[in-house]
């Protein structure tokens, strides 16, 4: 029995982790922890009889202890204690943005497998995060849909033989569009494939995913940037690519349901059946791929320079892009505005080598502050 602590437990990957751990014989879900929604959070933990739960938000913690008898931890404190205390053998990292990043970094000194949906945790973090699990053996699973399936394609391949990733990219719901300048949060926040939070689907509208996705995949597998491609694949069947160095391309198709990686990263290096529908590629049809252009979509090609510059840049860059994402969707800035903060915000903010991680504390607090002042700069929507 693997016991699993799921952090984000009410947000899209949190709760369909509890769905396949629920319906899992091989997985005990040991803890929840989530932000502020204590009722869901509740309902969770007494339908799977989970004894702890921890809450960032400490007025709702509050709430929760005086409708439950059972353990509830209160803020990031919490959430620590929670890991360290839980006898976990797997962290599902769930939470959104940078506040994923220190239970990453507390799992993995603690020797606990971290299955990873926190981009953040590798965007920001990525260097000091893999010498860290390098060091206390622990693994870091891939819950992503792209990685995922270039974590089972790499699987088994000999060192050496793989010659380069190629991750796909549904293109967002802007790829045929001409000008991107008029673009409403409304049409930003939908998605043509995939349902997920608000902040990654205007994230996914800009490609500001795939290029966190490009550093991701960087520290995930130890590969070159030059050795990392981005192709437009609208249907969002074929999730990623690896060319081998004899010619051959291998491929991992699906329909796009994250519950598959999702079951794929809590039961690693086991498989279980996940009741999802086959694909059936014969009523898909067609699949189609065209090239990623980063003219287009500016927020990719900063998001590899970033990446390509290391250190401190690419914490920068998430910080930038979250305070901008924001301000666009209050209305403040433009669709546009948000690439133009992410590289005001990198050019007034050099790559620094980083060392240890109260640095990239601090220059995430640095950039959100930086980037709150770009964002009042740039051109109002
Ligand atoms: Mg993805």
């Amino acid at each position: 029995m693997k016991r699993v602590l799921i952090l984000g437990s009410t947000g899209s990957v949190g709760t369909q982790a509890i769905e396949i751990a629920g319906r899992s014989p091989d997985l005990q879900i040991a803890g929840l922890a989530a932000g502020r929604n204590w009722e869901l959070i509740l309902e969770q933990a007494r339908e799977h009889g989970v004894p702890t739960v921890a809450l960032a938000d400490p007025g709702a913690a509050a709430q929760a202890a005086d409708a439950w008898r059972g353990r509830v931890l209160e803020g990031e404190e919490g959430i620590r204690e929670l890991i360290a205390t839980s006898g976990a053998d797997l962290v599902l990292n769930g939470m959104v943005g940078a506040a994923g990043l220190g239970p990453t970094v507390l799992a993995l000194t603690e020797g606990i497998d971290v299955a990873l949906a926190n981009k953040e945790s590798l965007v920001i973090g990525g260097e000091l995060v893999t010498a860290l699990a390098e060091g206390t053996g622990a693994r870091i699973i891939p819950v992503d849909s792209e990685h995922s399936a270039l974590h089972q394609l790499i699987a088994g391949q000999a060192a050496g033989t793989v010659e380069r990733l190629v991750l796909t990219a549904s293109g967002g719901p802007f790829r045929e569009r001409a000008d991107l300048s008029g673009v409403t949060p409304e049409e930003a926040l939908t998605h043509p494939t995939w349902d997920m939070g608000g902040r990654i689907t205007v994230d996914s509208a800009t490609l500001m995913n795939k290029g966190f996705e490009v550093i991701e995949a960087h520290h995930f597998f130890d590969v070159g940037y030059d050795r990392i491609d981005v192709v437009v694949h609208p249907q969002s069947i074929v999730h990623s690519l690896i060319d081998m160095i004899d010619g051959a391309t291998l491929a991992h198709l699906g329909l796009p349901e994250m519950r598959v990686p999702i079951s794929y990263a809590l039961h690693y290096p086991e498989r279980a059946d996940v009741a999802v529908p086959r694909l059936d590629l014969a009523s898909v049809g067609a699949l189609t791929f065209e090239a990623a252009e980063p003219d287009r979509f500016p927020c990719m090609r900063l998001a590899r320079e970033a990446g390509e510059a290391g250190g401190t840049a690419p914490c920068v860059l998430n910080a930038a892009d979250e305070v901008a994402v924001a301000a666009f969707l209050a209305g403040e800035i433009p669709f546009t505005g948000i690439a133009e903060v992410v590289e005001r915000a990198l050019e007034a903010m050099p790559a620094d080598p980083v060392s240890h991680f109260e640095q990239l504390f601090a220059c995430d607090e640095d950039a959100r502050r930086r980037a709150a002042e770009l964002a009042r700069e740039v051109a109002p929507a």
